[in-house]
């Protein structure tokens, strides 16, 4: 498969470089995460590095950020159908509207959830795009203020979309002024005056934005650091290799630059052209039409040109690559915006959200829990430190302790942005996602149950809903506890910094996974290097010695 590697910390430091300029200004920033296809890990991301809030086109999308638990403002972009008012109500806390008979819907479907659903009028400045056009603005703006279920927070605009009409003193200050004579004539305030989309920041950069308008959607130039925005003259605080797709080259041939026999049309009904340079080295790439578009693959090496794509192969002119790559070779590109969504929705492309600053694997160990527990492991610090974990506060560096908590309670300590493997025979409530929120850096599909032996049907709707990976005792019967957990490493590590595991003692014994298979779930966790923290549940006098065992197989101790 294709593959797209996401760098969260580019995007976050995007994030910050975009809400810190646009702060200089007045201006606040909705991230808008449509491009990355809502990935909640994109928005966390975003959210880190300073947005209010996160813009999203898509229902499905917005749907997938709250099963997330994000529970940050979430403003719906795109028109609201008349016949999803009730589902905008729903998921989003702000639209962008400019139709009053939607409006009016919004207002009665908010009204049966008891809610009041905030809304944004856009105003069309000349785009041609969505909006209210000038004239109609002051007679819609009472009808909506009279509407019981939704309050008028703002107006906004959007420009360079359809009609590619750029920002300027004059659009942005007859925003800023329909803004004022609103406030002045109803005497409403409102909260968001919103400029525009990416397109608006070098205009904004140069100091040309009218104080008025104090907020915009920023999507592009985060995602992308502004590889369409600031086309011409790269902004140089933003990066642009957040996203990085990469291919593998099926075939290496030389082959003849013109094709031999009488041409037609192509797969496409387009009729190509052909520029005869001879002999080339070329190759054959598992990337086509249906994962990517094509026209905008920048490759990464400058040797590889595209020479075009049919639905699954994409063919490289690679004369000019040094050294001459080979079959199983990858080939990297960066895309311009069109071919990002498309990828990002393509279920042919695997989406890989890391993180090119993990911190270091903690060296030292920080044991805490009640004294009674504590007590039935003496010689744990010591073994501990025969593996090289340390106790804490010999190590200057400070953060990289690992806390290794003997009972209930939170795993306190451990960076944002987290993953969970959880090894018990039953759901249990600590450490699931609705104990711990996103907001403190854990979220539902980075976490994993393993081993499961009972779940209630009200734990299982749980799991469902959410969005959870559970295995339980017959899953790991059928594939075996090595591919499980690789699994279970593979999700709880996805975009994010590393995993706390919970291991439950309820998970080992007669009818639940064997004391050699805890040792291999604690092995492959050693291996991974993704330990972020530890819980031991369940620990006695009796069992005692044997979890001693297993938690330092949990460290990497082996035999040899
Ligand atoms: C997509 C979109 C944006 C963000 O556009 P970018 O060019 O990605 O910054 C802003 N506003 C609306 C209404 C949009 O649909």
């Amino acid at each position: 498969m294709p593959r797209v590697a996401i760098r969260l910390d580019v995007i976050e430091r995007n994030a910050r470089v975009v809400t810190q300029a646009c702060g200089s200004y007045g201006v606040g920033v909705f991230g808008v995460t449509k491009g990355a296809c809502g990935m909640p890990h994109v928005a966390r991301a975003m959210l880190r590095g300073g947005v209010i809030g996160i813009g999203e086109s898509r229902y499905e999308n917005i749907r997938r950020l709250r099963r997330s638990g994000l529970d940050c403002p979430v403003l719906l972009l795109r028109s609201p159908p008349l016949s999803r008012a009730d589902e905008t109500v729903r998921l989003a806390d702000i639209s962008l509207n400019s139709e009053l008979e939607v409006i009016e819907e919004l207002s009665r479907a908010a009204e049966r959830r008891a809610k009041v659903h905030d809304v944004i009028l856009m105003v069309d400045l000349g785009d041609l795009r969505e909006g209210v056009w000038p004239d109609d603005l002051m007679w819609t703006v009472e009808r909506v203020l009279a509407l019981p279920g939704v309050r008028l927070v703002g107006i906004g605009t959007n420009l360079t979309c359809f009609g590619a009409v750029l920002p300027s003193e004059k659009n942005m200050g007859e925003l800023a002024g329909y803004a004022a004579s609103i406030e002045e004539t109803f005497g409403v305030g409102l909260s968001y005056v919103s400029g525009g989309n990416s397109s608006s920041l070098p205009f904004l950069l140069e100091g040309r934005m009218p104080p008025g308008v104090d907020n915009l959607r920023i999507g592009e130039a985060i995602l992308q650091g502004g590889r369409d925005t600031f086309f011409d003259q790269p902004w140089e605080p933003l990066d642009r290799d957040a996203f990085l797709l990469t291919g593998e080259l099926l075939e290496v041939k030389v082959k003849p630059s013109v094709p031999i026999g009488e041409t037609g049309v192509d797969a496409f009904g387009g009729k190509p052209v052909f520029e005869d340079r001879g002999l080339r080295p070329r190759g054959i790439l598992n990337i086509g039409r249906e994962d990517v578009a094509v026209e905008v693959l920048l490759p990464v090496d400058p040797g590889v040109r595209v020479l075009g794509a049919s639905s699954d192969h994409l063919i490289i002119d690679v004369a000019d690559v040094r050294p001459l790559p080979k079959v199983g070779d990858t080939v990297g590109f960066h895309m311009g915006y069109a071919a990002l969504l498309a990828a990002m929705t393509s279920e042919y492309v695997e989406k890989d959200p890391m993180y090119d600053q993990v911190p270091p694997a903690p060296r030292s160990v920080r044991v805490v829990g009640d004294p009674q527990l504590m007590a039935l492991v003496p010689g744990l610090p010591e073994q501990l430190a025969k593996l090289g974990f340390g106790e804490p506060g010999g190590d200057e560096s400070g953060g990289d302790e690992l806390p290794l908590r003997l009972g209930d309670g939170r795993v306190e300590g451990v960076a944002d942005a987290y993953g969970l493997i959880r090894l018990s025979a039953t759901v249990g409530e600590v450490g699931l996602a609705a104990e711990r929120p996103a907001a403190e850096g854990l979220s539902p599909e980075n976490t994993v149950l393993v081993g499961l032996r009972e779940a209630g049907p009200e734990e299982s709707a749980f799991i469902k809903e959410n969005g959870l990976a559970a295995y339980t005792i017959v899953d790991i019967d059928i594939r075996g506890i090595r591919e499980v957990m690789r699994e279970a490493v593979r999700t709880a590590k996805a975009g994010t910094r590393g995993f706390v595991v919970v291991y439950d003692a309820s998970v080992t014994g007669a009818d639940g996974i064997s004391a050699r298979e805890t040792h291999q779930a604690m092995e492959l966790i050693a291996a991974s290097g993704g330990m972020l923290g530890l819980q031991v549940i369940g620990l006695n006098s009796a069992n005692a010695a044997q979890i001693t065992a297993f938690i330092l197989s949990g460290f990497g101790r082996t035999i040899l």
